[in-house]
Parts: structure tokens; C-alpha cells; sequence
């Protein structure tokens, strides 16, 4: 726990980090397109006054290292922003020494641009105060070097004046930087969400596909499974005739079966719903199911209202489920389908006089999927569902779900 939290720490720390250097970045361009106007115009001023071709030339290379540093800020902040202040500092001192007649052009026009980059780096205005103060200290030395009597005193001024200006622009510009990567994080994060999103969407059909393969094929091969068995017994006590019947009743079965798993496929593809009357279905359903099981069947279907495509399918699988279940697991001797529609809602409900079961340790057991299918289904139809059950007893499973909800 504590190791996890540390590696949050960690990434949090990292997250900073990369937004402050995304800050210092951004900034990059005006700032050396400003430290080169300024090395143009001491340049120009120190060589038009008195030329200093050597010194002229190590003051390039100067301003050079300087601009290299300012493009490399985020490497060198890595081994820490007091030794990136210092180095920046030295060169201007030094390139500024290097040209007498530039001397106080090349401090007021960088130690600014310098003292704004504090805000970039820090955020914090301890720190930029500290850069501050040690800065324009420097200066006023610098300038107390340079003996220039009045001058001296409205450089002085004038820098503290440049500095306002300049750090009023830094606090405002790197508020928009850091807003606009905040909307950039923003971006990133709803992208993340928007993939979530499409994962669960992905993870929720191959949930449809498994349980439609579970009622289609499964189903329909156990089925078939269970009336060749029937056939067997018929065959080993030799009436052929009934063992006949069944088989007939098989091949109707297998091309059913063949047909949902066809349909299954379709709705894989589109939703198309099949068009057989829910009744007429439900009671098709008990007679293959009491043909192959020899458990009576008592089917009481009243509908008034129209029911919807969803319902069929959803209600016809329900049912066929409990009536595997029935044969599968029960030993009952009847079974009770009841259909009826009431104020808007369907009540499905089978029932048997089997063993009966205990709901609850069935619950979430691994390799059962038949019971997860109901409910999946209920909850699709935005119904309920009442498992009752009994052990000696029997089981009844009630669905009601309203008539009413297309999706
Ligand atoms: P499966 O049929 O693959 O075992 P189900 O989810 O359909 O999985 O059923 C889970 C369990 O519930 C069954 O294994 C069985 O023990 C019990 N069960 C379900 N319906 C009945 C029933 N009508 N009578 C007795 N037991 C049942
Ligand atoms: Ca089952």
C-alpha cells in the first residue's frame, strides 16, 4: 500500500514536472527572439561607437551559449535551477563586461527576461522574489563598476521598471500556458474515458454473444442429447414405434435449433427479430419439451396486448432455460408454464414439482451460466425475477418485466 502510493507520489511528482517543463517550453521561442534583438543592438551601439572586433567576436559566442542554455532549459533544471540561474547570470554579467559602450543595454534588456523565467520555473513567489533581489543587487554593483554618476541612478530605475513590466507579462502568459495544458490534460483524460467506454461496450456484446451461444447451441444440442437418449431406451426395450416418434421430433428439434443459432448470428449483425407469435411458441416449446422428457406439461397462456419483439426472444429463451433445467436437473413429474399480461406488465412464471434447489449457493457458480442468462435477460426487459424453491418440493421462476420497453 505504501509502495503504491509512493509510485502515485512518483508519477504525480512526474506529472508536475512535465507541465512545468511543457510551460517552459512554450516559452522558449519570444524569449530568444528577444535576447536576439538585444545582441544586435549592443552589436550595433559598441561598434558604431568604438569597434571591438575580437571582443565583439567572444561576445557573440557568448550570447550564443546563453541562447543554447535557454533552449536546453529543461535538461539543465534537471541538475537543478540555482546552477541554470547562475550560469545565465554569469554570461550576461561577462558578455555585458565585454562591451563597455553596450554595458547597461545588455543588463536592463536580459536580467528581465531572466528574472520573467524565474516565474515560468518557480510559480512561486518566494523564490522569484529571491531571484529578484539577488539579481538587481548584482546590478547595482555592476553599475556602481561602471561610474556613469546620473546615468547609473536612472538605469537603476529603469531596470525596476523593465522587471514589472516584464513579470507582469510572465505571470499573464504562463497563466494562459498553464490553462491551455490544463485543457490539453483534459483532452487526454476524456480520451482515456471515451476507450473505457468502448472497452465496456466491447466486453458487454461478447457478453450477449456467450449467452446466446449458451441458449441457441448449448441448449440445443443438450436438448437433442436428452431425446437420443430417450431414443436408446425406447430402442433397448424395443419399441421402435415411439423411438421413431422421437426421432422425428429430434430433427424438428435440430432444425429449431439450427434456426435460433442462425438468428443469433443475424442479431450479431443487425437486431432483427423473429416474427413468430409469442404463444404460439411458448406452447411449441412444451410440446417438443414433454415429447422428449415424458414430464407433463400444463401451459396457461393469457395475453390481451401485443408483445414486443424483445420480449419474444428474451421471454422464449427464459422459458426454454427453465425447461432445461427442469429436464436437467429436477426429476419432476409436471410443469406449469404461466403467461399472462396485467396493467402494462408480463408475469412468465414455470414451475415444477422436482427436488428443488437452494438459489443461494448457486449463485456465481463457475461453469453455470443458464440462471446468469435469466437474470441477464430480466434485466434487459428492465423486469424482475422471483426464484422460489423447495428442496422435495419443486422450483418456481416468475419474470415480470413491463410490455412496454423497447431498446
Ligand atoms: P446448469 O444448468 O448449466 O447447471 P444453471 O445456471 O441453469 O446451470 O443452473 C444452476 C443450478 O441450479 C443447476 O446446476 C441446478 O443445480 C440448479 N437448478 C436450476 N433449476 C433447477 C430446477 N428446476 N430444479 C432443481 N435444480 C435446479
Ligand atoms: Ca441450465
Amino acid at each position: 500500500m505504501g509502495k503504491e502510493s509512493n509510485e502515485h507520489d512518483q508519477d504525480e511528482d512526474l506529472k508536475i514536472y512535465d507541465r512545468d517543463s511543457d510551460r517552459l517550453t512554450i516559452s522558449r521561442v519570444p524569449i530568444i527572439l528577444w535576447i536576439i534583438f538585444i545582441y544586435i543592438e549592443g552589436i550595433v551601439i559598441q561598434n558604431i561607437t568604438t569597434p571591438l572586433p575580437i571582443r565583439s567576436l567572444l561576445f557573440s559566442l557568448a550570447i550564443a551559449l546563453h541562447v543554447l542554455l535557454y533552449w536546453h532549459v529543461r535538461k539543465i533544471l534537471y541538475y537543478g535551477s540555482w546552477i541554470y540561474f547562475i550560469i545565465q547570470a554569469g554570461i550576461i554579467f561577462l558578455s555585458a563586461f565585454l562591451l563597455p559602450v553596450s554595458f547597461p543595454i545588455m543588463l536592463i534588456g536580459l536580467i528581465p527576461i531572466l528574472i520573467g523565467q524565474s516565474i515560468g520555473i518557480y510559480y512561486q513567489t518566494k523564490k522569484v522574489v529571491l531571484v529578484f533581489v539577488g539579481f538587481y543587487l548584482l546590478f547595482c554593483l555592476a553599475m556602481i563598476w561602471y561610474r556613469d554618476g546620473e546615468h547609473s541612478v536612472l538605469f537603476i530605475g529603469l531596470l525596476i521598471l523593465i522587471v514589472i513590466i516584464v513579470a507582469a507579462y510572465s505571470i499573464l502568459f504562463y497563466k494562459q500556458v498553464n490553462a491551455r495544458i490544463r485543457i490539453q490534460n483534459f483532452l487526454t483524460e476524456l480520451e482515456l474515458a471515451h476507450q473505457k467506454v468502448e472497452e465496456l461496450t466491447l466486453a458487454n456484446e461478447r457478453q450477449r454473444m456467450a449467452r446466446d451461444l449458451h441458449d441457441t447451441l448449448a441448449q440445443g444440442l443438450a436438448g437433442l442429447i436428452m431425446q437420443l437418449e430417450a431414443v436408446d431406451a425406447h430402442l433397448t426395450k424395443g419399441s421402435s414405434q415411439r423411438a421413431h416418434e422421437i426421432v422425428q421430433q429430434s430433427m424438428s428439434q435440430a432444425r429449431k435449433a439450427l434456426a435460433d443459432s442462425r438468428r443469433a448470428i443475424d442479431n450479431l449483425r443487425s437486431k432483427s427479430a423473429s416474427e413468430v407469435d409469442f404463444s404460439d411458441a411458448v406452447r411449441e416449446e412444451a410440446q417438443r419439451f414433454t415429447m422428449a422428457t415424458g414430464i407433463r406439461t400444463a401451459v396457461d397462456i393469457k395475453i390481451k396486448s401485443s408483445v414486443s419483439r424483445l420480449l419474444i426472444e428474451h421471454g422464449l429463451h427464459i422459458i426454454s432455460e427453465c425447461l432445461t433445467n427442469v429436464a436437467k436437473h429436477s426429476h419432476a413429474k409436471n410443469v406449469w408454464i404461466n403467461i399472462l399480461d396485467n396493467q402494462g406488465m408480463i408475469s412468465m412464471g414455470v414451475r415444477d414439482d422436482g427436488k428443488g434447489f437452494n438459489p443461494d449457493n448457486i449463485a456465481k457458480q463457475a461453469g453455470h451460466y443458464g440462471l446468469i442468462g435469466i437474470h441477464e435477460r430480466t434485466r434487459l426487459l428492465g423486469g424482475t425475477i422471483h426464484i422460489n424453491s423447495t428442496v422435495q418440493e419443486g422450483t418456481s421462476i416468475k419474470v415480470e418485466a413491463p410490455l412496454l420497453k423497447e431498446t
